[in-house]
């Protein structure tokens, strides 16, 4: 089967692999759609901490079951799916307080273990969702990205009345947006350099989105959510706070990067900060939301690529026009 292989030096490949398997517990899944995510991006170069090379990427994908291992019963082959990557050891003290994205033994799909850019990926059972009736394979590789969406309100007080605010739109930050309008935001405020996410921002029920240069410090938000990374917009977002308001760090910044922060605002504005990585337990609640998500979500596909076009799809999630990239590994170029 062909496979992208990355050396995590920022070479990437099409490569000729042997076809994945089942072993006992295991399901192979033909992948229809995989998301490239910022995640991908950092693995491409080899800057991603649990990264293990080589490997192949893809960890946020839906596809159709073609094979059932030994003892494999809550699935059949033909089934549409969608898969947790965060395979957990399940034993250890985190993963039994139920916080298995903490886990120390957590071997991610797609990172650590080969993932799905690939025609065949195989995986564990129970990290294998079934897809709900009728929806798309490109909805169903939108539901990782909703999870970590999910795990990481549940982090935060209720959005319901709250104001909210929106640092980097991309991806996680416009499924943020979608799910605070769901859940009853008062007001959402979105900052983003590209103009292209910001239209896609207001589209998705955003009340208005504004470039970083042009925000101003108005100290009116109740949540703050820093999907993008930076570093100067993780210092806006605490700035921007309203007294008792939360600041939620779902951005991966560079671990190498720090930010002043002074702690009598803590003291002063009786400030929260909260982190969250990954999905946690919030895969299935996930699954359930996608259904009514489902044709607003989709419009986050702005670009897909099949397999061989592995380059161009990176390209393409750098760029400030893309809003999710999708590859496509069982479509054939032609
Ligand atoms: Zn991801
Ligand atoms: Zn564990």
């Amino acid at each position: 089967m062909h496979a992208v292989v990355l050396d995590g030096r920022g070479n990437y490949e099409t490569v000729d692999k042997p076809r994945p398997v089942a072993a006992p517990g295991e399901v192979v899944i033909e992948p229809a759609a995989v998301g490239v995510c910022g995640t991908d991006l950092h693995l491409v170069i080899g800057d991603y901490p649990t990264g293990k090379f080589p490997v192949v990427p893809g960890h946020e994908f839906a596809g159709r079951i073609v094979e059932i291992g030994p003892g494999v019963e809550k699935f059949s082959v033909g089934q549409h799916v969608a898969v947790d990557p965060n395979v957990a050891c399940g034993t250890c003290a985190d993963c039994l307080a139920g916080q298995p994205n903490l886990c120390d033994f957590l071997v991610p799909i797609g990172v650590t273990s080969d993932g799905a850019c690939a025609e065949l990926v195989a995986v564990p059972e129970e990290v294998t969702y079934l897809l709900p009736d009728g929806l798309s394979m490109a909805a169903g590789a939108l539901i990782e990205p909703l999870s970590c969406v999910l795990h990481a309100l549940d982090r935060t007080p209720a959005l319901t009345d709250q104001r909210v605010a929106v640092y980097g739109a991309g991806s996680i930050g416009l499924l943020a947006v979608i799910v605070a309008r769901a859940a009853g935001a008062r007001a959402i405020h979105v900052v983003e350099p590209s103009p292209a996410r910001r239209k896609a921002a207001v589209d998705l029920g955003a009340d208005e989105a504004v470039d970083p240069a042009a925000a101003t410090t108005s100290r009116n938000v109740d949540i703050a959510i820093e999907a993008s990374g930076h570093p100067s917009a993780v210092a806006a977002a605490i700035d921007a706070l309203d007294k008792r308001g939360t600041l939620l760090q779902m951005g991966v910044v560079s671990s190498e990067r720090t930010i002043p922060l002074r702690p009598y605002d803590l003291f002063d504005r009786e400030l929260t900060f909260v982190g969250s990585q990954s999905v946690a337990t919030s895969f299935a609640a996930a699954v359930a939301m996608m259904p009514d998500l489902g044709d607003t979500v989709e419009r986050l596909v702005t670009h897909t690529f099949p397999l061989t076009r592995y380059g161009e799809a990176i390209a393409a999630a750098h760029s400030d026009s893309a809003l999710k990239v999708h590859i496509l590994p069982n479509e054939t170029e032609n």
